[in-house]
């Protein structure tokens, strides 16, 4: 149920010489084995030794995580524990703690952004930062890796170990990440496009999952050598979506958040506290992010016109929805489009425990272009003026008494603070930001 509509892109085209020359813009960082190496820096026990991270402690529940001790077993996420103990006796079950991997999350971040400031959190153990051109040659890049390496190892811990890939684009940064494993670092530059890919197997591409696969073999397409040859109308009839155009520019090192000349989204997300991943309470969450956006894109002087978003959940599955609505700069009518798309993600959905959320709003454009007589047409019907008033004077009150002072409906209260500072398509950070 991805409900995300991409955009059309202009069609642009490469020569070879332009890939050459495209600098490395992003840095990916990808932790090993997360939970496990977790467990193992908690506990010295478990060091050197193949563990398997489980939910419960039965033979019949599966891995959700596995040392590299273990995975030299043929052990990984998912295989069954009755198995895994086949294939390795001296195996060890730990139970997840969740909680740890949630604190260990947050001073991983804490790190990082001593040495470079995060753009994207994009899961519990995967950032993505972006380099401004003092910091794109491969000397620079290589200092910046190897003090995030050495900063982690002394203030998270010599056992949280993280694989790190840079390149022209995140796509392929974090394609760099899973090249070299444990403790890689890898460049995907520009001069190393489209061969240094050529090895890869086509499941090692994001976006190419089993079922791709096989439609994209039925094309006669059996490597990534051949994918790459692909123009772009042959990889958009591949796909048979727009999505085929954005895996070519992918794979030659586009930066597509590059193309837009302006700023044209800002977001946050948030990796929840166990004790938070109840619907009722990640709601509650969705709508503190919310706030937070809304404040923001007012103090930048922006209005947006639509809104995305994204949920991940334990079993795996992210979800994602996004409204469109009249330019707005206002909470409510953002708040209203939030609690919307929130019941229709999880209409039907049963029990579910949500790990990530996150809150974004698009099509940004100058405050200046809204137009008054759309005011009526918003939804709640009690005009956009009130709703702008009532988000304004929350800006007042927060900035004046502290950003938890007051809110629109319930916010949690309990659990750790889940709105750090983050911050996206830019590497200055704003002060008036701290007070969101
Ligand atoms: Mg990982």
């Amino acid at each position: 149920m991805t409900l995300l509509k991409f955009q059309v892109l202009d069609r642009l085209w490469y020569t070879r010489e332009m890939a050459q020359s495209l600098p490395n813009r992003w840095l990916y960082i990808d932790f090993n084995s997360f939970f496990a190496s977790v467990e193992q820096q908690l506990n010295p026990a478990l060091r050197g030794k193949p563990i398997a991270v489980v939910p419960v402690q039965t033979d019949s529940t599966c891995a959700i995580a596995a040392s590299y001790e273990a995975k030299a077993f043929g052990i990984k996420t998912g295989t069954p524990i009755y198995e895994a103990k086949q294939k390795c006796k001296q195996l060890i079950c730990v139970l997840a703690q969740h909680e740890a991997y949630t604190d260990f999350h947050h001073r991983i971040l804490k790190e990082i952004d001593k040495h470079i400031p995060v753009s994207q959190v994009c899961s519990i153990d995967e950032m993505a930062c972006q380099l401004m051109s003092n910091e794109s040659s491969v000397e620079q890049a290589t200092a910046i890796a190897h003090r995030i390496k050495q900063g982690l190892a002394s203030h998270v811990g010599p056992f949280v170990k993280c694989s790190i890939g840079v390149a022209p684009n995140r796509y392929l940064a974090k394609v760099a990440t899973d090249m070299q494993k444990p403790d890689g670092l890898t460049f995907l530059s520009g001069e190393d496009l489209p061969h240094k890919i050529y090895s890869l197997k086509l499941l090692d591409l994001p976006g190419i999952g089993h079922n791709m696969e096989l439609r994209i073999r039925r094309f006669g397409i059996i490597d990534v050598r051949t994918l790459c040859g692909l123009d772009l109308l042959q990889i958009r009839k591949v796909w048979g979506s727009v999505l085929g155009e954005r895996m070519w520019h992918h794979l030659r090192g586009v930066d597509l958040s590059e193309l837009k000349t302006e700023r044209r989204s800002m977001g946050h997300s948030h990796v929840m506290a166990p004790e938070l991943r109840g619907p009722d309470k990640a709601r509650l969450v969705a709508r503190r992010l919310t706030l937070k956006v809304a404040s923001r894109l007012r103090r930048m002087g922006y209005v947006a016109s639509n809104i995305s978003l994204s949920l991940d959940v334990e079993n795996g599955f992210s979800y994602q929805m996004a409204a469109s609505c009249f330019e707005a700069n206002d909470s409510l009518t953002f708040l209203h489009l939030v609690d919307e798309m929130w019941k229709q993600i999880l209409e039907g959905m049963g029990p579910v425990r949500i790990k990530k959320v996150g809150v974004t709003l698009r099509q940004l454009t100058e405050g200046s272009s809204v137009q008054p007589e759309l005011f009526e047409q918003l939804p709640g019907s009690q005009g956009r003026e009130k709703a702008e008033r009532i988000s304004r004077t929350l800006d007042t009150i927060h900035q004046r008494y502290g950003s938890n002072s007051l809110s629109l409906g319930l916010l949690p209260t309990e659990g750790r603070s889940f709105s750090g500072v983050k911050i996206a398509f830019t590497n200055i950070p704003e002060v008036g930001e701290f007070e969101e």
